[in-house]
């Protein structure tokens, strides 16, 4: 290695171990520069070389430890393409941590520099970019387009990436890159995506986590311990000394304001000396603290008294944050878009939906939610966005549903004597809920408006026998039907019962068919070919259905179970199997009624609320961790009465592929130590489609006496000999989900069990799977999930649009009526929202929608 460069390097990994404080030459690192210029020409380092050395350090003093750090970085890894034998740069890989990287990873947008252009070669962003802080409200729109243009066109010149020179319509649009903004490099750009942050709207819209409320300002004497409070003072004197054998830094302050002096200190943070200097004013926010009897605040926010407050004396947003970026460098980003943005971006809503829903301007909102003036107009702000967000998704479910209305189809059918003879010779008789739902069912399928229903219902509540009577109705009428479930179990199930079931009914059991991935392909073929001639009337299947080469002749009804468990297009894709088919969704999971007509708005709904006589609660224990010798001898007793077991395995907060290997560890040891005179199976779902199925069937012939599984068995399948459900990790999965576990046993004439097992000491948080214990109904422990963790585990993979909620709440009743009224006044006067003082709604609305639309859930 050239021995110039070998010194610069070394003077490089000094500062490293320094923590970039700029002392590894004395008088700082650019005082090295000219002697080292000198020395490296001497010893032929390239021109070019050291232009990009000299001019790329020139400012290093007055960059913060996280643009040192990436100034020497950049450098050495250039240095290190023309000398190849260069090691590594030995600061990579040390994320520096919170604390010490309070300082801004660049240069502070208010210090103006004049750096000279080939100094951003790499990674810094040129200083000419737009400067959105110092674009004053009074300038006109004129004169930023043209500030804006220069910009990029200085832009373009030094990005030598950036090809498009041409300046975009509107050049302060929300959609301009966060480049756009001084002080936001390419590397810096990179860092805000992990935040999804890809636009300045983004940034208007990344709302903050909480706030802290500094706006409480007091004199030094009436301070307490343990407040939050803001105080101005001027600083006496500050100092810095190492501690922990020199490990850290501590910076001690006294700033006194005239009735007292408070000491303050922060870690690390050498930087702050540079500014915070005797003499000078200061507002700190923070805890006030104790330390040897003597008041204290430890790491506080703080600011210069000159600059407006942003970071201290007011409420204070807490943003999201990602490694390398800081609340306070995030803080002042934000706050010169909204500063800029805010008051400039046009309002969606119609003004008298404002007026009637009583809500602010879209501008003040957005000011409002980021740097609330009281926790009065913070609420307002966060009502209204709220509202928004609300709002549109309503708006798209009415647009949806009149979609769908609109759409015709051929009726079926549906004569009385059939009803009578499909109900006449099931094995039990319908309940009341169960009528209705056939009612339902069967006068949409007679009808010429197309059928978008959702059969909701409680596990076990039956929902299979209304969508074979649908199923079997479509059949016979000489039409086609598909039938589709998420799991290979749980199609072959159906197969089996529609098999017994369709031929009393006028449907050759010929004509129905399984499809499934384990299929074979001369089977395969057959089915194929069936469905296009028509002589296949019926295909049940899980998504092998909406596979290229299944077409239909004429698909009349497509039937989805499970439906949470498929993802939009999935349902698409059946839908487009035929030409416009019927459509019956179904799921077990039970949906408050304000989440159902808000997720589910755009179909009609049948619930059956009731379950079959007769069947026995299921009772239900939660267990202590140390408990699950009791779970297992229960299982061996239930066994010695023939019946068999459950055993699920949770982690479902981990991967399929970790919680599968859990369970297979498990089984060995469950089957070597436990149980090792019981036949267990095991079921996991990173298994076969067949391996799974030759399980589950084994299972069912009672082969196994117990069925360890992963999560995978949570729908549908049907064992009624099956009495004990046991749940280890129960405290991982929601109460409704719990719910559906439970309800694979039941099934049968026997008495059932349901042991749950947390795998967390914690009473309170294990406290809320008592519930389970009191009540088998789905609804109900719906309910309490919707409180407790929220909407999440309704949702599904129903719309893009739901992931899109930052603020509205689910389980805000009156917020959810108050938007689907003004949603139904606008949609009732501009249906499709085409009135000019729409555009932008309709632009809003489709954006939200812009995955869902046309599909259904
Ligand atoms: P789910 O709604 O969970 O899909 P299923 O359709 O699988 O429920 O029905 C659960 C069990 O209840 C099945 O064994 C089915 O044969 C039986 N069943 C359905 N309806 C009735 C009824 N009205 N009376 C008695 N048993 C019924
Ligand atoms: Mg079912």
């Amino acid at each position: 290695m050239n021995s110039s460069i070998e010194r610069l390097l070394k003077f490089f990994t000094l500062e490293v171990e320094r923590d970039f404080d700029n002392r590894a030459v004395l008088g700082g690192l650019d005082q090295m520069l000219a002697p080292w210029k000198e020395d490296a020409k001497s010893s032929g380092v390239s021109d070019e070389m050291i232009e990009v050395v000299t001019s790329r350090l020139r400012d290093y003093p007055k960059l913060s430890a996280l643009s040192r750090k990436d100034v020497l970085q950049g450098v050495w890894n250039r240095v290190r393409k023309a000398y190849p034998d260069v090691p590594p740069f030995p600061g990579s890989g040390n994320e520096q941590e919170e604390q010490t990287a309070e300082e801004p990873p660049v240069q502070e947008p208010t210090v103006k520099q004049e750096a000279p252009v080939n100094q951003q070669v790499q990674d810094r962003v040129p200083k000419e970019s737009v400067q959105l802080e110092k674009l004053s409200s009074e300038t006109t729109e004129k004169a930023e387009v043209q500030e804006v243009q220069e910009s990029k066109e200085v832009q373009s010149a030094v990005k030598s990436e950036k090809k498009d020179s041409t300046p975009p319509a509107n050049p302060i649009a929300l959609s301009a890159p966060l480049t756009t903004l001084s002080g936001v490099g390419p590397k810096t750009a990179k860092t805000l995506e992990k935040l999804e942050l890809h636009d300045l709207g983004d940034l208007l819209y990344h709302f903050p986590r909480r706030y802290d409320d500094y706006s409480q300002l007091k004199p030094i004497n009436r301070l307490w311990y343990g407040e939050e409070v803001t105080v101005i003072g001027i600083v006496d004197r500050i100092s810095v000394r190492p501690i922990r054998k020199g490990k850290t830094k501590l910076i001690e302050a006294f700033i006194s304001d005239g009735t007292g002096t408070l000491k303050v200190t922060w870690f690390n943070q050498i930087w702050i000396t540079k500014r915070v200097q005797p003499g000078r004013g200061v507002v700190l926010s923070g805890k006030i603290d104790q330390y040897l009897g003597k008041l204290v605040m430890n790491n506080p926010e703080w600011e210069l008294l000159e600059q407006k407050n942003l970071h201290t004396n007011r409420i204070v947003p807490v943003y999201p944050l990602t490694s390398g970026i800081t609340g306070k460098w995030l803080r002042r980003i934000v706050h010169s878009v909204v500063t800029h943005m805010a008051p400039r971006v046009p309002d969606p809503i119609p003004q008298e939906v404002l007026e009637a829903a009583n809500l602010d301007p879209l501008n003040l909102a957005l000011q409002q939610i980021h740097f609330p003036d009281s926790a009065e107009t913070l609420k307002q702000a966060q009502q209204r966005l709220a509202f928004d967000e609300m709002f549109f998704l309503q708006l798209g479910v009415l647009q949806q549903k009149s979609v769908w209305e609109q759409l015709e189809t051929t009726p079926i059918p549906v004569p009385d004597d059939w009803i009578d003879s499909f109900v006449s010779q099931l094995p039990y008789k319908l309940t009341n809920a169960q009528s209705t739902a056939l009612n339902d069912v069967l006068k949409d399928l007679a009808s010429s408006k197309l059928m978008n229903r959702l059969l909701q219902g409680d596990v076990g509540s039956g929902k299979t026998t209304i969508a074979a009577a649908a199923i079997a109705r479509t059949a016979a009428a000489g039409a086609q039907a598909a039938f589709m479930a998420p799991t290979s179990i749980l199609a072959e199930q159906h197969y089996l019962t529609l098999q017994d079931l369709m031929p009393k009914v006028g449907v050759h059991v010929d004509s129905i068919k399984l499809l499934t991935g384990a299929t074979p392909e001369s089977e395969r073929r057959e089915i194929h070919e069936g469905l296009e001639n028509g002589s296949v009337s019926v295909l049940i299947g899980t998504h092998a259905l909406i596979e290229a080469p299944v077409i239909f002749k004429e698909l009349a009804l497509a039937v989805i179970d499970e439906q949470h468990r498929f993802g939009v297009h999935q349902r698409a894709l059946l839908r487009a199997k035929g030409n416009n088919p019927n459509l019956l969704v179904m799921t077990a999971t039970p949906i408050p009624r304000s989440l159902s007509l808000t997720i589910y708005g755009d179909l009609d709904l049948s619930i059956i609320d009731e379950l079959p006589p007769g069947r026995q609660d299921i009772e239900t224990r939660v267990l202590s961790p140390r408990e699950s010798t009791r779970a297992y001898n229960f299982i061996n007793s239930q066994v010695e009465k023939g019946h068999q077991a459950f055993m699920i395995y949770p982690l479902v907060e981990e991967s399929e592929k970790v919680s599968s290997k859990a369970a297979v560890d498990q089984f060995e040891t469950l089957q070597e130590k436990i149980f090792p005179s019981l036949n267990l199976g095991l079921l996991h779902g990173r298994m076969k489609p067949d391996e799974k199925e030759s399980v589950m069937r084994a299972f069912r012939e009672g082969v196994h006496d117990v069925l360890v599984s992963t999560s995978v068995i949570e729908v549908g399948v049907d064992i009624p000999n099956a009495t004990v459900m046991v749940i280890e990790g129960a405290n991982h999965f929601g109460l409704a989900q719990l719910h559906q576990f439970r309800g694979r046993v039941g099934r049968g004439e026997a008495k059932s069990y349901c042991l749950l097992i947390p795998d967390s000491e914690d009473d309170v948080a294990n406290e809320r799977l008592n519930a389970l214990e009191s009540t088998n109904d789905g609804f109900q422990l719906a309910e309490m999930d919707l409180k407790q963790r929220g909407p999440g585990d309704f949702l599904g993979t129903r719309q893009s649009g739901f992931a899109e909620l930052l603020l509205a709440n689910l389980t805000d009743i009156q917020l959810i009526e108050k938007a689907r009224r003004q949603a139904l006044g606008v949609f009732e006067k501009d249906p499709d929202l085409d009135l000019p003082e729409h555009k932008l709604l309709a632009e809003k609305v489709q954006q939200l929608w812009s995955y869902g639309r046309g599909e259904i859930s």
